[in-house]
């Protein structure tokens, strides 16, 4: 999945009652990632999961679901996009309350027109550990139970994606992190791909990838990488880009400095335009922007890490 300059703007009655809880957002999650989007209350992590679900329209920008441009879909077509390729888990279960937990996984499977349900039912319920109460009614369950029913209900169609809002967020300690658990081993042992939203420090650390939104921009992207952890530095929206502080102390560089860039053959010089100093060289060369990926023959962006069309690591 990709999310290119994403934007949403909730209008008001007059245009300074807007509400913009998108600012040009950008978002990748590769086959078989797990990524946590982590931020305050009110940044904007609802509706970007919403966004990137499809579940809301963006006001601006581009989302690509494995090669398909969804921001253009027609409804009815996104409708059955989704329920394809995404499993969506929300903080307020979605579990129908008159109908018994059975019932309720069964639903989205009808709903698709899946064969034998029923069979694949009693399979999830059973690798969420809800066997025993699969004749309840929600009414009847914890809030874990509920929260595992609900996942049960997301993976019903078999999704690709999972898409995550504050899942654990009603849940204690030992309970959420039972939860997690049993989302990890579905990441790792069946390849699904998972974004999760979050404010809980702990829960988003266990994932590949930390996304921090505020004010709704992505502010930092944090690689983890079993114990050692990296930032990645990347051209923010409004154009700024964070060098990192040794880089800053060797070539004398304040706080904020503004550049002018020129792109000389295949490499790009920075010119600070605030520093008496000569232009600051990238040493690797500057590859090409896009590259094709060896699997599908599909043109992608250079910095991506898996093929956003069909999945392929690159190296
Ligand atoms: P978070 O999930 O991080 O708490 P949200 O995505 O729910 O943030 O909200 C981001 C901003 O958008 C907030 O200022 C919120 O008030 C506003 N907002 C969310 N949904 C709507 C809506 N349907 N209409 C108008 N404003 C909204
Ligand atoms: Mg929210």
């Amino acid at each position: 999945m990709a999310a290119h300059d994403v934007f949403k703007i909730y209008e008001g009655k007059e245009q300074r009652t807007d509400v913009v809880a998108l600012r040009g957002v950008n978002v990748e999650l590769h086959a078989g990632e797990f990524v946590s989007i982590i931020g305050p209350s009110g940044s904007g992590k609802t509706t970007l999961i919403s966004v990137l679900g499809g579940l809301i329209r963006p006001t601006a920008g581009t989302i690509f679901i494995r090669g398909t441009t969804i921001t253009t879909l027609p409804t009815s077509q996104l409708v059955q996009f989704r329920r394809e390729h995404l499993g969506f888990v929300f903080q307020i279960s979605n579990l129908v309350p008159m109908l018994t937990l059975q019932e309720n996984v069964m639903l989205p499977m009808k709903v698709a027109g899946k064969k034998d349900p029923k069979k694949r039912t009693l399979e999830l319920l059973s690798a969420v550990g809800l066997t025993e109460r699969r004749k309840h009614k929600p009414s009847q369950l914890s809030g874990g139970e509920l929260q595992r029913a609900a996942i049960a209900c997301a993976l019903a169609n078999d999704p690709e994606i999972l898409l995550g809002d504050e899942i654990t967020g009603e849940l204690d300690t030992t309970t959420s992190q039972e939860v997690m658990d049993y989302l990890k081993d579905l990441n790792q042992e069946q390849g699904l791909a998972m974004l999760v939203v979050t404010h809980n420090e702990q829960i988003a650390s266990q994932a590949n990838r930390i996304l921090r939104i505020k004010d709704g921009s992505v502010l930092t992207q944090r690689l983890r990488e079993d114990t050692s952890a990296e930032e990645l530095y990347e051209i923010s929206v409004k154009g700024r880009i964070t060098i990192p502080e040794e880089l800053r102390r060797q070539v004398g560089l304040e706080r904020l400095v503004q550049f002018r860039i020129s792109s000389e053959g295949d490499h790009l010089k920075l010119y600070p335009s605030s520093v008496k100093s000569p232009p600051i060289v990238a040493e690797e060369p500057i590859k090409p922007v896009e590259k094709t990926c060896p699997a599908c023959s599909q043109t992608v962006p250079q910095q991506v890490i898996y093929c956003i069309h069909c999945g392929h690591k690159f190296n």
